[in-house]
């Protein structure tokens, strides 16, 4: 009975419990989980957005979804959407809820979805750009996002005859409306609230009439478990009040929710940022060029002390050195000559006279100096009553004015002060070479200078010594030719030979080379070997050129107007062509101011000049060929020119100088590279003539190798003008 008893109430207990169980079970099945998974997009501040401090997503919408949930029993996780649209979304498994939705549209794989009930009515309102008329609603062309697809489906059925453009963004939207290829955008009020905040965006209006109301719904697949979700969260919509929405919207509204971008800055404070920008540049440069001032100040404070004597005021060793390295590369060529002058028993003079005394005679002596020097030469104290000077070589007379203006002074120094003291100076002289322009070495030419005032000291004879003596009577010469050069100019010293130029077979004289003479009223006629030289060295060539080339130019028309049309050779200088000046141009001036043509003038252009500098002069012989000018590279053989040369040099004519050729070393050598050189210019389809031909063997020599035209003292020496005239005359009466 009891056992009877006992089971009886065991299976009503199970009974019970089953049928609980059955009777829950569908519950269950619908409900089974209690935290909703909510697809949101993010870009739709203020309903759905990520807080900048809690990183989370938030905003109108996600408020009340909350809400909503929290009374239907869940707790929620949004999720950011990746899908682009919503009806992408709502296909992901992933999110059991995607929002917000106007109404059940379907899905983009086509897949039926339930939306919740209304949490609230989201109004839409057209945005404008200021003063734009807005068409009417049926003829509107709208832009919206395409993230808006749910929206853009309901606008479309609402309103058949509006046009709606798509787009990835606001930004591309506003641009689209700027442009006018849409009449106004169209999207939720309250992200109108916040994305007008940009500033970039002030001349957008919203428009006054709110254009439709939006539902704003929660959506899920419709299958069992979605319709499942919505039932129970509508449960939870109609909890919330309106009080409440309310009181969401307007807190999310009147937040300042947007922040500047850096762009948005700019585009507010851009002419204030501009100019603190050029503020703060201008405080910069300011600073910084008073900073390298007083920075090159105090280095030129630091450099005038290390470059000066203190005591004298001239140059200190270093500085002198800089000095005389400036000095010999700014004047190549010019006769120089340094000096080494040392007191003698200057230890006497401090020592008797007090060293006061000595400073003193020391400060006189460079103040003489100084006022005796031009600004191309230098004196500095090389150490304590050691003076170097590095002056111009002049004539005699000069050299005696420095003894009479400087070292008389220097020597009457103490005497002239009423003290039985003569001050005595040993000087040693170093003349500059050319070497020493190209190679300067400071150091080496004042040991030099050095080495001769030690003789002088040593061996007490005289006050002074040249190291080179006779560089020194060569510097002469070289400063008197320099000096004198634009008085002879002046006084018409320069004259032009003439040098005529035969055709051996024939006998006539097809030319001349014009050589210039110098009729020095002290030093008589003096030859080119001896001036051109120091010309060229020191830069002064193109004054004279100029000349000769200007007396061939004036008797070529000479002949002109007799009836002899007439070339001449003229020789040009490596020191004429230079980048700065346009040797062409000069040519051309002058055949056209005497009426010339450019084939009288043959341009003669030493093979050195090819070898040393390559490109300046290929370039100008490539001119003076272009404008009808015949070069001639004279000197042939002379130099260390490579043969290969010949075929980058674009001349008419070489010149193969004989005597470079025959002066030294074996004879028979000598006439194989000639006769070499004769075929080889021959198969370059160049013209040749020889000079330097002296003897008959020689012309017979070069004719038997097909070398025609000579020049040499075996024809003629180079002559004066008329005597040039009178021969011309004399051979072509034959
Ligand atoms: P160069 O251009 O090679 O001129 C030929 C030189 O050889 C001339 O010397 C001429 O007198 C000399 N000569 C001619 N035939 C013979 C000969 O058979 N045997 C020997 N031993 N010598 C002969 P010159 O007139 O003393 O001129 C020397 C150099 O000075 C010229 O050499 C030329 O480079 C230069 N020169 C002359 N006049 C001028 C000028 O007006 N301007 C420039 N820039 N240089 C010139
Ligand atoms: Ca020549
Ligand atoms: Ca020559």
């Amino acid at each position: 009975m009891a056992h009877k008893n006992i089971f009886e109430r065991l299976t009503a207990v199970l009974l019970g419990i089953l049928s609980v169980l059955l009777f829950a079970m569908p519950a269950f099945a619908q409900n089974s989980k209690n935290e909703l998974t909510v697809g949101v997009p993010v870009d739709r501040c203020p309903i759905f957005y990520i807080d900048e401090k809690t990183k989370e997503i938030t905003g109108i919408g996600a408020d009340l979804m909350l809400s909503a949930a929290e009374s239907a029993g869940y707790t929620v996780k949004f999720e950011k959407i990746t899908e682009p649209t919503l009806k992408e979304a709502i296909d992901n498994s992933e999110y059991d809820v995607v929002m917000p939705f106007g109404s059940a549209i379907e899905s983009a794989k086509g897949k039926k979805i339930v939306v919740s009930d209304n949490f609230f009515q989201t109004p839409f309102t057209l945005v404008t750009l200021e003063k734009r008329e807005v068409p009417r609603l049926n003829s509107l062309k709208v832009g919206m996002l395409k993230s808006q697809g749910g929206v853009v489906q309901t606008v479309m059925e609402r309103f058949p005859h509006i046009e709606v453009e798509l787009y990835n963004n606001i930004d591309e939207s506003v641009k689209a409306l700027r442009k006018g290829e849409i009449d106004a955008l169209l999207q939720n009020s309250y992200v109108w609230s916040y994305v007008l905040q940009k500033p970039a965006y002030s001349d957008l209006i919203v428009h006054p009439s709110e254009m439709f109301s939006m539902d704003f719904r929660a959506g899920a697949p419709d299958t069992e478990e979605g319709r499942a979700i919505i039932n129970r969260l509508n449960g939870g919509i109609s909890h919330i009040s309106d009080t409440q929405i309310q009181a969401v919207t307007l807190d999310y509204t009147s937040r300042k929710l947007y922040k500047y971008t850096p762009s948005d800055f700019c585009y507010k404070y851009g002419l204030v940022i501009v100019l603190g920008a050029l503020l703060l540049l201008a405080v910069l440069v300011i600073t910084l060029q008073r900073f390298y001032s007083i920075r090159k100040d105090h280095e030129e404070k630091i450099r005038e002390i290390i470059d000066h004597d203190p005591l004298t005021g001239v140059l200190s060793k270093t500085g002198f050195r800089k000095r005389v390295e400036e000095l010999l590369r700014e004047n190549p060529g010019t006769p120089y000559f340094l000096s080494y002058n040392n007191i003698r028993d200057f230890k006497y003079i401090n020592d008797s006279l007090g060293r006061i005394a000595g400073d003193d005679l020391l400060k006189f002596w460079s103040a003489k100096s100084l006022e005796n020097l031009s600004d191309k030469e230098a004196i500095g104290r090389i150490n304590a009553d050691r003076f170097a000077v590095l002056r111009m070589i002049s004539s005699d007379k000069d050299m005696r004015r420095d003894e009479e203006v400087v070292f008389e002074p220097v020597q009457n120094f103490f005497i002239n002060q009423g003290k039985d003291n003569r001050v005595q100076i040993s000087s040693g002289i170093y003349v500059l070479t050319p070497d020493d322009f190209k190679n300067i070495d400071f150091d080496h030419m004042l040991d030099l200078a050095r080495v001769a005032e030690k003789r002088v000291r040593e061996e007490h004879e005289g006050d002074f010594a040249f190291y080179n003596p006779e560089q020194w009577n060569k510097g002469k010469r070289v400063a008197e030719i320099i000096s004198d050069l634009s008085a002879a100019i002046e006084k018409d010293e320069i004259e032009v030979y003439y040098q005529p130029q035969v055709n051996y077979n024939t006998g006539r004289i097809t030319g001349a080379e014009a050589l210039c003479r110098w009729k020095h009223s002290k030093l008589g006629w003096i030859q080119p070997s001896e001036f051109i030289t120091a010309l060229e060295e020191a830069g002064l060539i193109f004054e004279l050129d100029k000349i000769v080339w200007e007396k061939v130019c004036k008797d070529l028309r000479k002949w002109e107007d007799i009836g002899y049309h007439r070339s001449v050779s003229v020789n040009v200088s490596r020191g004429d062509i230079r980048e700065d000046r346009d040797i062409c141009e000069h040519f051309n001036k002058l055949i056209q101011t005497y009426r010339l043509t450019p084939d009288q003038l043959r341009i003669e252009i030493t093979e050195s000049a090819y070898v040393e500098s390559p490109e300046l002069i290929i370039e100008a012989t490539k001119k003076l060929r272009s404008f009808g000018f015949k070069v001639e590279m004279d000197d042939f053989g002379s130099g260390y020119s490579s043969l290969h040369m010949l075929k980058d040099v674009p001349v008419d004519c070489i010149k193969l100088d004989l005597h470079f050729l025959t002066s030294s070393g074996d004879p028979e050598k000598s006439h194989t590279i000639v006769s070499c050189i004769i075929q080889m210019v021959r198969m370059l389809g160049l013209e040749l003539i020889t000079e330097g031909v002296e003897t008959v063997e020689q012309a017979r020599f070069l004719q038997s190798m097909g070398a025609s035209i000579m020049q040499g003292y075996y024809f003629f020496k180079p002559m004066p003008l008329e005597d040039f005239e009178k021969t011309l005359r004399e051979y072509e009466k034959d």
